[in-house]
């Protein structure tokens, strides 16, 4: 798949209305893009044991979106096949008081992954430029003053490059998804939640607040991809309508973004070659 269509370039004049939320590629049946999730599930599982096994990558996979646009449901299918024992997933929400009496950094920092772990964040610092912007959260941040000023935002994309950069330069490659969906569209998931008696749960009053929000949410989203999309640490948007679709294109791009990664079985010494032979003539030998 061409998922080139969907990376973003480092301040391009790239709009999000370029990228239709209900299309689908060249997928017109939810049949074979399944099918196709099912083989790269698999895929992705290899490299993954690959990436653990040397020891020296990790992968960071970021998720951001509007509310019902299907996060968790992506973590969920596109991540089926990974191994539990290599895999985290962090949720941000709110932050705590603990949080707040830090840079707003320290959380993402504490949740990193290891090396040849796949870590997730379902949200992440960006909530930090987004909510943060759209709600006028800063003064809620404890940050002295002096530093709260109009340039903050261009400041936050900085330090945000700097630091996906300071990951990259260290290991850990990032990938960020922004999961497009339409007005429409989330007022339907909305709608079923409330209908449906197994979907109640999910539903939120909250979210029908944040709703009346959605063009300032689409224009910060815009500003922040454009501003944060680097050769190192891109962002795809993701026609998010059909979530058939939004798991294949998610699952496709973080299978490219790991084959491009110098990453194979660690080699093994002479000597090591040696020990394995003398284990193996122990081991036949046994009664
Ligand atoms: P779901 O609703 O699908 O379970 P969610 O990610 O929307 O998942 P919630 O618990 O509903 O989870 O929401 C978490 C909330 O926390 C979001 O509204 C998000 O904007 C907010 N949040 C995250 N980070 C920050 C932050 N740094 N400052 C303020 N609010 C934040
Ligand atoms: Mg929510």
């Amino acid at each position: 798949m061409d998922i080139g269509k969907y990376e973003i370039g480092y301040k391009s004049d790239f709009k999000l209305s370029d990228i239709k939320p209900n299309q689908t590629g060249q997928f017109d049946s939810k049949e074979d893009a399944e099918k196709q999730l099912v083989k790269n599930v698999e895929r992705m599982a290899e490299l993954q044991s690959i990436l653990y096994a040397q020891d020296k990558y990790s992968l960071l996979i970021i998720f951001q979106a509007m509310d019902t646009a299907g996060k968790d449901g992506t973590i969920k299918h596109v991540m089926s096949g990974l191994n539990p024992q290599s895999t985290h997933v962090h949720s941000f929400k709110q932050p705590s008081a603990e949080e707040l009496d830090h840079d707003y950094l320290w959380r993402a920092s504490k949740n990193l992954p290891e090396r040849g772990m796949i870590g997730i964040f379902n949200r992440s610092y960006y909530e930090d430029v987004l909510v943060v912007r759209v709600h006028d959260l800063l003064k809620s941040q404890q940050i002295p003053e002096e530093f709260i000023t109009d340039n903050i935002w261009k400041e936050r994309y900085r330090q945000i490059r700097d630091f996906e950069q300071y990951l990259n330069e260290n290991g850990t490659i990032t990938i960020k998804f922004f999961l497009h969906i339409s007005k429409d569209e989330q007022k339907k998931r909305l709608l079923e939640r409330i209908d449906d008696k197994t979907k109640n749960w999910k539903f939120s009053a909250a979210d029908i607040k944040e709703r009346q929000y959605w063009e300032d949410y689409l224009r910060n989203y815009q500003e922040t991809i454009c501003e944060t999309s680097t050769k190192q640490a891109p962002w795809y948007v993701i026609p998010a309508d059909k979530k058939w679709f939004a798991r294949l294109l998610v699952s496709e791009v973080i299978i490219k973004s790991m084959e491009s990664l110098n990453i194979a079985y660690p080699a093994i010494s002479k000597e090591q070659k040696q020990v394995l032979k003398d284990c193996k003539q122990k081991l036949l030998k046994e009664k």
